[in-house]
């Protein structure tokens, strides 16, 4: 059985001092391919030669709603954030992202929407113009979100990385393209609107996620998360849709690769 984690923040410090030796267990495990998005632009560089490193290892470019506060005032200005777009296009190229991210929009955080807008504007823009899918990340804002989306209308659509909320939501994205990350959300019992809402959407419209060293599963709170755990994500994931283990690796490899042309 294969399975992709199509979002795992593998070059985080709380991978520094045992990286490979998981990687080794996660391809023991059948987990042999991850996509890594980055969070702020000092990243870019080093997370483009640690892929390298790997052939499983893929990257994403792009700029988190919670390192939008670190982007000075000054450089909102029009002309900054055109450079700014400029040096992520580089980026995109030169370590061969296989999508624009992680980028979104997130209520919960006290930078102004407005100040968020801006700098996804540009990640949406970028998006388009070198064809590529974005991975989204999105608090509290799907009604923000959407509005964006309507207007970007982005050619390889998504993802709504650790998509919650309800099946109405759920469709709303699809319709639009965009896929459902679906990680250890599903494991709390008390997710009840998320759970039914995943039971509900067809399989072609989900991938797996560990979001480690975030999201630990149910019982495993506190502790670091880690890719190894996408086979439990499966396990629950296959329980909640009452089919095999078997047929959600198949059918989440097959919608993650075609979401970013693996
Ligand atoms: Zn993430």
């Amino acid at each position: 059985m294969k399975f992709i984690d199509s979002h795992c923040h593998f070059d985080f410090e709380a991978f520094s001092k045992d990286r490979d030796q998981i990687w080794q267990r996660c391809i023991s495990a059948g987990i042999d391919r991850v996509i890594i998005p980055s969070v702020c632009e000092a990243q870019w560089q080093s997370l483009g030669s640690l892929v390298s490193e790997q052939p499983g290892w893929m990257m994403a470019a792009g700029l988190h709603p919670w390192w939008v506060e670190k982007v000075p005032q000054g450089e909102c200005r029009q002309e900054s954030l055109t450079e700014l777009g400029q040096r992520l296009s580089d980026s995109l190229e030169e370590y061969s992202c296989v999508a624009v991210g992680e980028c979104g929009l997130d209520a919960s955080i006290k930078t102004a929407m407005g100040k968020q807008e801006d700098i996804l504007k540009i990640q949406l823009d970028i998006a388009c113009s070198q064809d590529l899918p974005v991975i989204l990340h999105v608090h509290r804002a799907h009604n923000e979100l959407l509005r964006l989306l309507k207007q970007f209308r982005l050619p390889r659509g998504g993802v709504i990385h650790a998509f919650s909320g309800s099946e109405q939501m759920a469709q709303e994205y699809w319709k639009r393209g965009f896929y459902l990350g679906i990680g250890g959300t599903i494991t709390y019992p008390r997710a009840a609107k998320t759970r039914r809402a995943i039971s509900c959407m067809p399989l072609e419209s989900l991938l797996l996620e560990s979001d480690a060293p975030d999201m630990p599963l149910s019982g495993q709170q506190g502790m670091r998360n880690t890719p190894e755990n996408l086979s439990k994500i499966a396990q629950a994931l296959a329980e909640l849709r009452g089919v095999s283990v078997q047929e959600i690796a198949d059918a989440t490899c097959r919608n993650t690769e075609k979401l970013f042309s693996l």
